[in-house]
This record gives structure tokens, C-alpha cells and sequence, in this order.
């Protein structure tokens, strides 16, 4: 059955627009429902052979190939945004901005030594290697779809469910959602299953794509964050208070991050050509005037709130 009614608040006033599959590029079309009343994005249907839209590649397509230079100027750039005062990091953060994980986790007063953090969707477990070369200890990972368990001295990856983890009855101080809610069935009982999984002094952080953003308006099904079919649906600022009030959860920060990338992948859907075609731009094109340019503009965005994501920081 063709959905109706907006995942997030349940309204049927809506419209419909055609959205086409532009990351591979099939160029397949799939409709998604723009709520009226709250502003969110809901994919009308669900493709049965949706695991067909994410190869097996797909993790290592998203975090693109990395060279030594690069990771280490990364580093440098995690670091500055874990509070730690260094001149490299405040240069790179100058040009890249703050990694949004990593600010959003210091905001959370972590402990290295005792901080329980689990990474929801955590694939191969980036995240959290990053997080062990900062120094952290007690990491965790949850994902359906790695292909086994990978259990190392600080790092424990589990092949399972949310409900999986339910079942060992084991809490965490900061569960991270960097970009995964969207891509679940029904985002209300995600929410539900994950807050029983943080202490009660615990902090949840979920990044996502945010529809009520400058690049929707001005790209519409263009919009290179809606990435038909794997988002299932994507809230407004508004739609996360809603989702986020309906399960007791209390927001305690919120900040948006969206980069230059909204502009850049965006231009080029409406201009026919795929993601997998230009995520190898070289390096030293990340400092052409035109990208800086774009990333200033995507940092008033985020001031004011209109960037297309944002970061949540929720207690329960
Ligand atoms: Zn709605």
C-alpha cells in the first residue's frame, strides 16, 4: 500500500513529487510525500529490492577512498573539534569546519576512560576507529548488515538489531545516529527501542538531512540529501521536535552542518550527472574559490538554521 500520510506527523495533507535514484544514478523515479502541515519528506513506497540500491560497496562508496595526507589533516580537524586547542586544527577547521560527530560528543563531557559510546548503523566501524585513535576506550557498534561480529580490545561490532541489543539489557552514555534514522522503517519506534538503551544521565545524538532547508526550496527533487530510495522519509526542523517530543526525549542542543556539498552534488543532479561521478574530485579542488565560496554560504545557513542537516543532542 502507497503511503498516505506523513511518517512524522501522521497528516494526509501533502504533495507529491518525483524524486530519481542519482547517487549510482539508475535514474530511477520513486515519489515522495511533502507534508504540509509539518514540512517533512516521506517516500511513498518502499522498494522491495531496496537492498539492491545499496551495493556491497556502499560504505566504502560513501566514505570515499581516503589518502595518508587527507586522514591526517582529519585527525587533526577531529581533534580541534574535541576541544583540544591546537593551531593545525584551528587552520583545517578554518576550510573544513568543525567535525560535526566529534563537536557534538564534546558537548556530551566525555570521559575517554569510562564513556560507553555506541554507534548505531555503524558499517565498518569508521566512526569509531576515529574515535579510538582520539583516545576513546569502551566503543561500540550496531549493524544488520556487516557481515560478522568484529570484536577488538576497544572496539566491539555487532552484527544485529536494535531489538538484538534490547535483549542484552546493557546500557550506554552516548548512542550515536549519524545519519542512519532516515534510512529506517518507522523512525518513532527506532526512537522508542534506542532511548531504552541510554543511561539515565545519557546523551543521544542524531545527525540527519532536514527538509525545511534553503537547498530544498532552491533545488526541490534536485536536492541531493532526499537520495531516493534509502531515505525513507526526512524530517523538518519541525518534524524532529515532533518525533523527538512524542518519545519523551529532551533536546538539549541542536546545531546544523550542512557543507558545500549541498550546492556542488545538487547543481550537478539538476544537470543530470550522478554522485558516483564526481566523488573523486581531487583533493586541492576542495580549496577552489568556488567551493570556499559555497561553504561560507553554508555556514550562514546553519546560523540561521536553514542548512539541510543538523545535529541533535537529546537526553531522556
Ligand atoms: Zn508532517
Amino acid at each position: 500500500m502507497p503511503k498516505t500520510r506523513c511518517e512524522v506527523c501522521d497528516s494526509k495533507q501533502n504533495e507529491i513529487i518525483d524524486v530519481r535514484e542519482m547517487m549510482f544514478g539508475t535514474k530511477h523515479v520513486f515519489q515522495y510525500l511533502v507534508c504540509n502541515d509539518c514540512g517533512s519528506l516521506t517516500l511513498q513506497n518502499i522498494p522491495e529490492n531496496l537492498g539492491d540500491y545499496y551495493p556491497n560497496d556502499y560504505y566504502s562508496f560513501v566514505e570515499e577512498k581516503q589518502n595518508g595526507f587527507k586522514n591526517w589533516v582529519k585527525f587533526k580537524v577531529e581533534e580541534y573539534s574535541l576541544g583540544n586547542n591546537s593551531f593545525l586544527g584551528s587552520m583545517f577547521s578554518i576550510f573544513f569546519g568543525l567535525d560535526a560527530n566529534f563537536k557534538a560528543i564534546e558537548k556530551c563531557n566525555p570521559n575517554k576512560e569510562t564513556t560507553k559510546i555506541l554507534d548505531v548503523g555503524c558499517g565498518g566501524g569508521i566512526l569509531l576507529h576515529k574515535l579510538r585513535k582520539q583516545g576513546f576506550t569502551k566503543l561500540y557498534g550496531v549493524d544488520p548488515y556487516v557481515a560478522n561480529d568484529i570484536i577488538t580490545k576497544d572496539i566491539v561490532i555487532k552484527k544485529a538489531s536494535l531489538r538484538d541489543l534490547l535483549e542484552e539489557e546493557k546500557k550506554y552514555d552516548i548512542i550515536m545516529m549519524s545519519h542512519v534514522l532516515e534510512h529506517m522503517e518507522n523512525p518513532s519506534q527506532q526512537l522508542q527501542e534506542v532511548q531504552q538503551l541510554l543511561n539515565e544521565n545519557g546523551r543521544l545524538i542524531i545527525r540527519v538531512p532536514i527538509s525545511s532547508s534553503h537547498a530544498f526550496e532552491k533545488f526541490k527533487n534536485n536536492w541531493f540529501q532526499i537520495d531516493a530510495p534509502r531515505h525513507l522519509f526526512i524530517p523538518s526542523l519541525r518534524g524532529m521536535n515532533l518525533l523527538s517530543v512524542n518519545q519523551n526525549l529532551r533536546m538539549q542542543d541542536v546545531f546544523f552542518d550542512s557543507m558545500a556539498i549541498q550546492f556542488t552534488a545538487s547543481q550537478n543532479y539538476a544537470k543530470d550527472i550522478p554522485l558516483k561521478d564526481q566523488v573523486n574530485i581531487p583533493f586541492f579542488k576542495r580549496f577552489s574559490p568556488k567551493r570556499l565560496y559555497y561553504s561560507l554560504v553554508s555556514r550562514k545557513l546553519n546560523k540561521i538554521k536553514k542548512g539541510d542537516q543538523a545535529t541533535f543532542i537529546f537526553s531522556k
